[in-house]
């Protein structure tokens, strides 16, 4: 997850610099509690909404009912069984006499708007912003989250104020972005104000994308991809021990919905965190390459970004440069085109190369892109096409192949 800068105040010097890149993804961030607080200060009246009091309910979209007023929650794979009154494991979803509803829905925590590279997409509107949002809650419990103030506390817990999607959509378009991103904490727990928040986005010709780990059912995922435009997963290891001891879930959910992502045609993007010790042995980054290879495609880019000790794991140290060049490495070895390193502003491995003749496309400086040589999509030395997403045009044409 990348970090929710305040919600309202005015760009730092650091934002302006584009330099906040290594900082930011250690934890530079204000809480929710504190941001919200504070003043519209960057000019926009549109989320100036009422401070919200309490939860903001709305009938959940995926859901079973049960005996005895129970119900089970189909939106993500932990498939929570609620009794009435009670809430599933995100905490952000409540059981009302067997009717299911979400809690925060148009609940915002935070917002800001930030470089699409900061998310980050690097083949999706490079150079462009996002106007990027949250609400409280997530459905895993990483031991590394940098977004804990918001990710792993319950709606009541955290300052929000309620704005529709509607003005959500109406302050996009006065920041001028041509993208909302779902982000910071995790967007499936709020998957109904994203859902609705996307299609209206779309309706004005604003583009949106999924900043996620990919925690999500087939179903839900695949209806989503109807409003979507891009979505980057947190791939987060490839060991089924990661996933249950560091994240509290598991890692099949995650490759089931990576392949409903490619069978959907939607263009994603992957990043992995790579935690000294945790998930950085080359004989993984192997199997995970191949798997990528293999079930998505070479096209699918692969970030391989620095960790920095933050919440729950502090005892270990900040990635190495050489181990993300030795990922990064493995990775195209294996054959996959576009691999990145990330959290190392200036590094080479920011920036995008072509696949085929190896010209230099866009060169990065931490989260600004310096030059862009892309033309209508090719490189324009030897005509390859890049994949990726290079106009608002060909962001908002996307269709899936469905089959909801
Ligand atoms: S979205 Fe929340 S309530 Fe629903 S299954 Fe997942 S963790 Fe449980």
């Amino acid at each position: 997850m990348d970090n929710p800068d305040n919600l309202f105040r005015q760009p730092s010097r650091r934002d302006v610099l584009g330099c906040g890149l290594a900082c930011g993804a250690a934890g530079v961030f204000c809480a929710a509690r504190s941001a919200v607080a504070q003043q519209d200060t960057a000019g926009t009246g549109a989320l100036a909404g009422p401070k919200l009091q309490g939860v903001a309910r709305h009938r959940a979209m995926f859901f079973e009912k049960l005996q005895e007023n129970k119900v089970k929650c189909v939106l993500c794979p932990r498939e929570c069984e609620v009794a009435d009154v009670e809430r599933g494991y995100c905490g952000v979803r409540e059981n009302q006499g067997g009717e299911y509803q979400t809690l925060v829905y148009g609940a915002l925590c935070s917002a800001n708007v930030d470089p699409i590279e900061k998310k980050p997409l690097f083949h999706y509107l490079p150079g462009t912003t996002a106007f990027s949002i949250a609400t409280a809650g997530c459905n895993m419990e990483c031991k590394f989250c940098q977004n804990w103030q918001i990710s792993q506390f319950r709606p009541e817990q955290v300052d929000s104020r309620l704005v529709t999607p509607e003005k959500l959509v109406a302050a996009c378009k006065r920041y001028r972005s041509p993208t909302i991103a779902y982000t910071y904490s995790e967007p499936v727990i709020f998957y109904e104000y994203m859902h609705d928040t996307a299609a209206a986005a779309r309706e004005q010709g604003i583009g949106s994308v999924m900043i996620s780990n990919g925690y999500i059912n087939e179903k839900p995922l695949r209806e989503l991809c109807h409003h979507l435009t891009g979505v980057k997963i947190d791939f987060k290891a490839f060991t089924e021990e990661f996933y249950r001891d560091q994240c509290s879930g598991h890692l099949k959910p995650v490759l089931a919905a990576l392949e409903v992502l490619k069978d959907v045609g939607i263009w994603f993007e992957l990043v992995v965190l790579i935690i000294p010790t945790l998930n950085d042995s080359p004989d993984e980054i192997k199997q995970m390459s191949g798997w990528v290879l293999e079930h998505l495609g070479p096209d699918v880019p692969m970030h391989f970004t620095r960790f920095h000790p933050t919440y729950r794991i502090k005892n270990l140290p900040r990635t190495p440069i050489g181990t993300l060049d030795r990922c990064r490495q493995i990775a195209l070895v294996a054959g996959v085109h576009y691999v990145y390193a990330g959290n190392v502003p200036m590094h080479p491995g920011e920036n995008t190369y072509c696949h085929n003749c190896k010209a230099e496309l866009i060169r990065r400086v931490g989260f600004r892109v310096a030059d862009n040589k892309i033309k209508n999509g090719k490189c324009p030395k030897c005509n390859t096409a890049i994949p990726g997403v290079w106009s608002q045009e060909q962001a908002l044409a996307f269709k899936p192949n469905s089959r909801v």
